[in-house]
């Protein structure tokens, strides 16, 4: 017997264990402090009311022997693709409810369509970069080639010359960073794409905090991105599905590698070995796409604008060089006189009872860098910048 020794090769992460354990040390020293997060990744606002009545109204039919449903369609309802579809259709984009794919969030598709693809294929990755697409391909055994994201580039690469790759990965708002791609950038990308026969993997997870109306929410914006792209999403930070669990991805009919159909192979896949998003949650997302949902959703999101506001505004009154903010949920910092992350992470937490995280945690480009998120509340966010304003 012998297991996946690549598995050998993943670095432990010690970014949120470290967080954890600082600021328990903290609290036991300052017992009367209450330090205010603004590192979590994770949403804090209940789901919306429209979400809540279409899965209330789904239990009811679970209860009932005429309603009842049992193992539903692999790909996911027809009704939510069609709503998928339909919200696409809503922002300019055609896409073909035949290449929706509804799934139990982003993640589990980030990792799960690397099925697809021979290990003998060259990964590019962003640094710093959200942390499961480096483990995913580690665990496969597959080579892995980083790109400089940093101040000189916006933290937004570009494909230059002597890039050489098979699979693009791009997340566009950014996790970590907050950056948004443009059209033209994206398309930089997409031609190179189409010129080297790779396939770009394509993170929307955060689309719907773009504001700017000039700013692509969907890589198929792009012309020839049908041709050399699938695209990611997912309802967890646009609706507060991180617990309720719902995404999805998109694979276009026009995507061949090889001559062959990647849809068809991963329709394949995903019948094989993964049996659907619970009904209940199917009909919740449904309602995401609906008129009252839509409506809902985005008060919500601009709870978590409002706050990105308030950070940003306060880091531009500062001069601190910061990225995102304005159409992502992240804020990515300079820290200010030269600290290293992890320095500026622990003034934070004694000075200013704030916490965040350090950009060092995504990568060596992170080194020097910090990301604040809008997912707290409001008054907090408030007074955690004005300490910090007092301190620098
Ligand atoms: N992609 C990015 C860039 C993320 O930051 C996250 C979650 O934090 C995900 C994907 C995962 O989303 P999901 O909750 O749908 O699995």
């Amino acid at each position: 017997m012998k297991m996946n020794k690549n598995y050998l090769n993943l670095q432990d992460s010690y970014l949120f264990s470290t967080i954890a354990k600082k600021v328990a040390e903290y609290q036991a020293q300052n017992p009367e402090k209450k330090p205010i997060r603004l590192g979590i990744g994770d949403v804090t606002l209940p789901l919306v009311p429209a979400v809540v009545a279409a899965m209330q109204a789904a239990v009811a039919q679970m209860s009932c022997k005429a309603t009842f449903r049992g193992y539903g369609p692999e790909q996911g309802y027809d009704f939510l693709r069609q709503a998928i579809a339909g919200y696409y259709a809503a922002h300019g984009v055609t896409v073909d409810a035949g290449d929706v794919f509804v799934s139990d969030g982003a993640k589990s598709d980030l990792g799960n369509i690397l099925d697809l693809f021979d290990v003998e294929n060259t990964v590019l990755i962003p640094d710093p970069v959200y942390p499961v697409y480096v483990d995913t391909n580690i665990m496969a055994g597959r080579r892995i080639v980083y790109m400089n994201a940093n101040e000189e580039n916006g933290f937004l690469p570009l494909p230059n010359v002597g890039i050489q790759a098979d699979i693009i990965y791009l997340c566009s708002p950014n996790n970590p960073t907050g950056a948004v791609y443009n059209h033209e950038q994206l398309k930089a990308w997409v031609d190179y794409a189409l010129a080297n026969n790779a396939v770009v993997l394509f993170d929307a997870a955060y689309e719907a905090f773009i504001q700017d109306e000039t700013l692509p929410r969907s890589i198929y914006e792009i012309e020839g991105a049908k041709q050399c792209a699938i695209e990611f999403c997912s309802l967890s930070k646009t609706a507060g599905f991180t617990g309720t669990r719902c995404g999805y991805t998109i694979v276009p009919a026009e995507l061949t590698v090889e001559g062959e159909p990647l849809r068809k192979f991963w329709l394949r896949r995903q019948a094989t070995k993964f049996n659907g998003v619970p009904y209940v949650v199917q009909c919740g997302a449904q309602a995401v796409f609906g008129e009252a949902g839509q409506r809902q959703i985005k008060a919500n999101i601009a709870v978590y604008q409002e706050n990105a506001k308030i950070i940003s505004g306060t880091l531009r009154e500062m001069g601190v060089w910061f990225t995102g903010g304005e159409n992502s949920p992240y804020i990515w910092l300079k820290c200010p006189s030269g600290m290293t992350s992890w320095e500026f992470f622990d003034r934070l937490l004694t000075e200013c009872s704030v916490v965040g995280t350090p950009g060092s945690g995504f990568g060596k480009n992170g080194e020097g860098f910090f990301r604040l998120t809008a997912f707290g509340d409001k008054a907090a966010t408030e007074i955690a910048m004005k300490r910090l304003q007092k301190l620098f």
